[in-house]
């Protein structure tokens, strides 16, 4: 599945320090092919891991963030920018507001205009007005009785009346004259588009000025949505898109495509046959779904911990063969600090309770640390032994320090050394590691 591939591909990032240019390429191959399979139009995909590829090459990778997560993120972020970023709420000003919706037969207008009643009655404090204006079918009107009746709205309808224009202004007035300051107007659909349809919907739209012409479409119908959403914008120029369907595992990327070729916002989508299905949509949330990951922090997580425990092993390796060194420890150091609480960590590292214990512990303490290891040359940090008098004064003076301080850490780092080795047993060392992260 996606979030199978996806994790794949962040793999192929695991363990490289940076992001380069052929380890993005191949990240972004993934995440092209997945926004494919959620329906998202080919150009549109390609543009798209294009753009995140030059952001994610351009970015400086600090140390403390991960490739894998870097490329997670700027995913992730385009994803949201590219479905507009922000909820876009609802206008519903005027007495009474206005919302016609529109979109082909089956696409959910019926349904959604009953969960739109009950949105603005338990959201929006509105007292709404549903209108029947799909004249073609007695079902359809009695339809919306049934809906009606489910979330508690009263429903204006006209049996005798044939034309929908005529229909949807008596009700306004009717609307008006009894106190609904909200007016939901469900309409005829046909299963293509027709010249008939649109002419219909065009003059409901002109004759009621609407705040707003919601755009209803199957979010199952994949790239026909996309067509259908271009051809009903080029005559209707509406305000929003209400996306249905997306219950089960509908993947959204018609959310991203739609948003792209028509520029219009998505409002709500639909999430099921009963009336609380209507969510309003966040492109965050809905870039989580589109790259299948559910749960993009704990993606994250998870790609870190592996990181983590990766190293870990190493570590242990080290440890096991008396080989951890003053770079392990440089690094160990680096790790605490990234988690920004010293006081509480420290103490977990063999030996590094005593080496501090006549210091106030906070980033000072450790920055004098780091300097005297900053100031061994590569053989030193990696054999201690060989730090003589001369090479302790020399590191002393690098280091901005007193031979005193470099002793006392030699000594120190020597014990932990020691105790590490002693303590030999692998598991009982990575659990140590994992709590020191
Ligand atoms: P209309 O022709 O545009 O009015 O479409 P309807 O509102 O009659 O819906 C057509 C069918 O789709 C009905 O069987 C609905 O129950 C179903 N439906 C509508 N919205 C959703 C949704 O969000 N999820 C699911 N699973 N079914 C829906
Ligand atoms: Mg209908």
């Amino acid at each position: 599945n996606l979030q199978d591939k996806l994790e794949r591909s962040f793999k192929v990032l695991k363990g490289h320090g940076q992001i380069t240019e052929v380890n993005v390429a191949e990240t972004m191959k993934e995440v092209r092919r997945s926004l494919l399979d959620a329906d998202v139009n080919f150009k549109i995909a390609k543009d798209f891991t294009n753009r995140v590829k030059d952001k994610a090459l351009g970015r400086d990778v600090l140390n403390t963030v991960s490739p894998g997560q870097l490329l997670v993120k700027i995913t992730h972020e385009e994803l949201t920018e590219l479905m507009g970023s922000e909820h876009e709420e609802l206008d519903l000003s005027g007495d009474p507001a206005v919302i016609l919706m529109a979109g082909l037969q089956g696409s959910g207008k019926t349904t959604h205009s009953g969960k739109l009643a009950h949105f603005l009655k338990n959201k929006k404090g509105k007292k709404p007005l549903l209108v029947a204006c799909d004249v073609y079918r007695p079902a359809a009107i009695d339809q919306l009785h049934v809906v009606g009746e489910q979330v508690g709205t009263e429903v204006y309808s006209n049996k005798e009346e044939k034309d929908p224009v005529k229909i949807a202004k008596d009700a306004v007035e009717y609307a008006k004259q009894n106190g609904f300051n909200a007016v939901i107007v469900d309409t005829a659909g046909r299963l293509a588009i027709d010249e008939d349809m649109m002419n219909e919907i065009s003059s409901l739209k002109d004759a009621l000025n609407p705040n707003e012409t919601l755009f209803v479409v199957d979010a199952m119908t994949g790239q026909d949505a996309v067509n259908t959403a271009k051809e009903f914008n080029q005559r209707l120029d509406y305000e929003g898109v209400i996306l249905t369907k997306l219950d089960g595992d509908t993947r959204g990327g018609a959310a991203l495509s739609i948003r792209a070729v028509v520029q219009k916002p998505i409002k709500f989508i639909g999430t099921g046959e009963k009336m609380d299905a209507l969510t309003p949509f966040h492109p965050s949330r809905m870039s989580d779904r589109i790259l299948g990951m559910g749960d993009v922090v704990s993606l994250v997580e998870r790609a870190q911990e592996q990181f983590d425990a990766e190293q870990a092993r190493k570590l242990n390796k080290k440890i096991a063969k008396n080989q951890f060194d003053f770079n392990d420890f440089l690094q160990q150091l680096q790790q605490i600090k990234k988690m920004g609480n010293v006081k509480d960590l420290v103490g977990m590292i063999p030996g590094m309770g005593k080496a501090l214990k006549d210091v106030d512990v906070d980033d000072d303490a450790f920055s004098g640390i780091e300097a005297i290891i900053h100031s061994m040359t590569p053989e030193e940090r990696e054999k201690p032994q060989i730090i003589n008098g001369s090479r302790r004064n020399r590191i002393a003076k690098g280091s901005g320090t007193s031979v005193q301080e470099v002793n006392r850490l030699l000594k120190q780092f020597g014990e932990t050394r020691k105790m590490m080795k002693m303590m030999g047993n692998k598991q009982q060392m990575a659990g140590l590691m994992n709590k020191m992260k």
